[in-house]
């Protein structure tokens, strides 16, 4: 069995030109579970907290994961592209060599919720050309089971295939859990795993086998080999869960842009200040 070897809380974090967020991975506490650089959760009901948005900014090297729970975001970028993501849609990006986008509140009153995953990329692709999954929430599979259910974002899982083509093996998965739900995942062997618990708690098992309980806003890495097991208490849960290969080489990141080298970075700021991110 896989079992909990490390637990944090993310840390209140503002991004783009003032929205609140609370930053889960990339922090001092949790640099990074490679390949997964980093993971915010935004969410708020008052407008103040995320109605500047992220106006025009760069991204070079990496893919960006956005999941809506509740509200909208308009993205649009140098290239050209341009859409909103809803309640339950995924976007997954690819900036590859670069882009640069905006992400907008696409409404003024209400709740936001979501997540941003970045998931890092190997070398031979981090100057892939930029590239744009966007997937409706109707596209995205729900798989079954006697404890909840599990949205199939990318991998496998319940015989039901997630639609996103990430560009390093990487199963994502939103879980809702029923109160005392038990989740059962078998992570590919030498696969990094992590479960961040967005709603309600789920409790899991440490490496001496006792239990250990994850409250709201716990993620959890997982260590060792076999299959994850964590069951949620009287109130259920929402979870988040991901599982990637790790890639395992150097990383270099400033910002927007995650290299190998510092040499890389400085490059990729001199293209960015040159307008070589055209997409
Ligand atoms: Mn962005």
């Amino acid at each position: 069995m896989r079992y909990i070897e490390n637990t944090t809380v993310g840390l209140p974090a503002t991004d783009g030109a003032g929205v609140r967020l609370t930053r889960v991975i990339g922090t001092p506490t949790l640099d990074m579970i490679d390949p997964f650089l980093m993971l915010d959760e935004f969410g708020s009901d008052d407008p103040d907290a995320y109605m500047a948005g992220f106006p025009d900014h760069p991204h070079r090297g990496f893919e960006t994961v956005t999941v809506m729970l509740n509200g909208k975001v308009r993205h649009g970028d140098s290239a050209g592209n341009d859409g909103v993501i809803g309640p339950g849609d995924v976007q997954w990006m690819t900036a590859g060599r670069g882009i640069v986008h905006s992400e907008m509140p696409e409404m003024t009153d209400g709740r936001m919720r979501g997540f941003q995953l970045w998931v890092n990329l190997p070398s031979a692709l981090k100057m892939s050309p930029p590239k744009y999954q966007d997937i409706s929430v109707a596209n995205i599979p729900t798989a079954r089971f006697e404890g909840g259910t599990s949205r199939v974002i990318s991998g496998e899982y319940g015989g039901e295939t997630g639609p996103a083509d990430p560009g390093v093996p990487v199963r994502l998965m939103n879980v809702e859990l029923d109160a005392n739900g038990l989740f059962e995942v078998e992570p590919a062997a030498g696969s990094n795993v992590f479960v961040y618990v967005a709603d309600g708690e789920v409790s899991g098992m440490k490496e001496n086998g006792d239990d250990i309980g994850l409250g709201e806003g716990v993620i959890a890495v997982l260590s060792g080999e076999g299959g994850v097991n964590v069951r949620a208490g009287e109130a259920g849960a929402m979870l988040l869960y991901a599982e990637g290969e790790p890639i395992g080489e150097p990383v270099a990141r400033y910002g927007p842009f995650v290299m190998n080298t510092r040499d890389e970075i400085s490059q990729a700021m001199d293209d960015y200040r040159a307008g070589r991110f055209t997409g």
